[in-house]
């Protein structure tokens, strides 16, 4: 028997249409080169309908990629909205990429327009001639002063909105591609993952249950996590549902810009990578924070000592959350269950440094890498990650490695190593190509860098097995000392005695400026192992 119900497309038309009827007068502050500017989301969202028949005039066919070279703005969520609900496909392509394989994720999606910030222009200039579909460029003026190309016809994003009118949205099928996005992945190109009108929907509701981030109307939600990123964690779009206020940093990135933007703009949500939030803690000393309600990190694991920092300071842990590109991202959220809330304080930062359990919506198994075979949530037990559910990719764009990542059955191999607590909460272990084999036994190098991190006198830490004559592997720790600090190798393995078994202890530690970083700003485990492949480790 089937129900009675109304069969209504999950179309990303709705968000534009309510931010319209309900919270037109709320505010999207945009940071630009030269300060901040502000608009409302009834400007914004005739803007978004200008943008559409923007879109219309330069002939840019249904289903094309419109791609994205911006820092998080009021435009890029112009863009953001205006693509899909056009019947086109947003592109958001990642400023810090490498020039080669920003080529290839060009060409690859066959973008037919590119829409640039002036201030990254001079990033992109160099590559136009590589770009084999772009049509047309467009330059947004954000204060930013680079010249345009020569010989290439450049668009003046501005000039084009304003000589257009409003826009009908396209009405079309849920399950059309809204945008794509390629994975930061550090071997071999990137893959392209395609998020459905449906998915998008879906997984913005998830990112407003209270179980998660929980975005509501009388937010201030700031994404620091790049609008180019796994789509600012479903940020931006959760501001357009509900009507929070958006504050989208654009290119005020420093530490002490964004605490600006965080104590002035009264933000409740601020949202980003660890190593954002390990540098602006130091700028928020003594600051008014009253408003901020949550701290949403993720994106690579969320030392338990930044954590407790920010637990310290302000009053308020980090919100650890898990997550992919494959996964939309947001997939878990480290919050306390109820039944958990009076374990002693220790324990309850050990789960705020899980990565918490499954939001609603999407489901988690640990695999047995080698059979196959589900593993028991004991706490203990070490598996792959898979995932599953309505926001988690079922395949790659046109990419023949689909095969290789999802299992028979239809979920995601993650390629994270967890175990599960009994009560849900995964607790990533590594990346299944990260962990130290020693011995035949498993280090993880990111529960051992944590505890590195740990000690006062360190800013960054990274860990990378070795070949080991006898071991086969055994841990090297990379280390950046805080400024004006003191440590030495004795000290740090001195500090780790008692708090990892002693068969983990790193066979070296080295001293280093800076741990090498992604695109995204993870530590770059890639490029640390090329820094030291000719190492050699001390013989005993
Ligand atoms: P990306 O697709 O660039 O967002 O990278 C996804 C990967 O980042 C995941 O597979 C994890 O390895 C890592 N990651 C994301 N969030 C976390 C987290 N909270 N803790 C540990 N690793 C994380």
């Amino acid at each position: 028997m089937q129900g009675t119900m109304q069969d209504r497309p999950l179309r990303l038309n709705h968000f534009v249409e309510r931010a319209e009827r309900y919270t037109p007068s709320k505010l999207i502050v945009s940071g630009t080169a030269t300060g901040v500017e502000q608009r409302t989301y009834g400007e914004w969202a005739e803007r978004t309908r200008k943008l559409v028949s923007v879109l219309d005039s330069l002939e840019v066919p249904p289903e094309a990629r419109v791609a994205t070279f911006a820092w998080n703005s009021a435009r890029h969520l112009e863009l953001y909205f205006a693509a899909p609900c056009s019947g086109r496909v947003l592109h958001t392509l990642n400023i810090r990429l490498f020039p080669e394989q920003l080529t290839y994720i060009v060409n690859h999606a066959e973008d037919d327009v590119i829409f640039v910030d002036r201030s990254l222009l001079g990033l992109l200039t160099p590559l136009l001639p590589s770009f084999r579909t772009v049509r047309h460029l467009v330059v947004m003026d954000d204060g930013g002063e680079a010249p345009n190309p020569e010989g290439v016809s450049v668009l003046n994003y501005e000039e084009l909105l304003s000589a257009a009118e409003p826009a009908e949205f396209f009405l079309g099928d849920e399950n059309a591609a809204a945008a794509m996005c390629y994975t930061s992945g550090t071997t071999g190109n990137p893959k392209g993952v395609i998020y459905t009108h449906r998915s998008t929907y879906l997984h913005t509701l998830s990112v407003l249950q209270a179980d998660s981030i929980g975005v509501c109307e009388s937010d201030t939600v700031m994404p620091v996590v790049p609008m180019f990123h796994a789509n600012a964690w479903g940020l931006a779009h959760a501001g357009v549902a509900t009507g929070a206020n958006l504050v989208l940093p654009g290119p005020r990135m420093t530490p002490a810009a964004l605490a600006d933007l965080i104590v002035e703009q009264r933000v409740t949500v601020p949202a980003g990578v660890p190593t954002i939030w390990m540098g602006v803690l130091p700028e928020l000393k003594g600051r008014d924070t009253s408003a901020l309600r949550t701290i949403p990190c993720g994106g690579s694991a969320v030392p338990k000592a930044l954590s407790e920092a920010y637990r310290e300071q302000l009053g308020l842990p980090i919100l650890q959350a898990w997550g992919m590109t494959e996964t939309s991202p947001i997939a878990s959220v480290a919050i306390t269950r109820s039944w958990l809330a009076d374990l002693p304080e220790d324990e309850l930062a050990d789960l705020r440094a899980s990565q918490g359990p499954a939001v609603l919506g999407v489901e988690l198994r640990i695999v047995d890498q080698e059979t196959g075979a589900e593993l028991p949530w004991d706490g203990s037990t070490r598996g792959e990650l898979q995932a599953a559910g309505p926001w988690i990719a079922s395949g790659y764009y046109n990419d023949d490695r689909s095969a290789d990542s999802f299992t028979p059955d239809g979920w995601l191999r993650t390629g994270d190593v967890a175990v599960m607590t009994p009560d849900g909460y995964v607790r990533i272990v590594d990346r299944t190509k990260d962990v130290v084999k020693s011995g035949g036994e498993w280090i993880s190098s990111v529960e051992l860098e944590n505890e590195i991190m740990a000690h006062p006198a360190v800013a960054e830490a990274a860990v990378i097995g070795l070949p080991h004559p006898k071991w086969g592997e055994r841990p090297f720790a990379a280390v950046v000392i805080r400024p004006e600090m003191t440590l030495t190798q004795a000290e740090v393995l001195e500090f780790l005695s008692g708090r990892v078994a002693n068969w983990w202890l790193p066979d070296e530690v080295v001293f280093i400026d800076e741990i090498p970083k992604t695109s995204v700003g993870k530590f770059s485990k890639k490029d640390l192992r090329d820094q030291f492949a000719d190492h050699v480790l001390p013989s005993d």
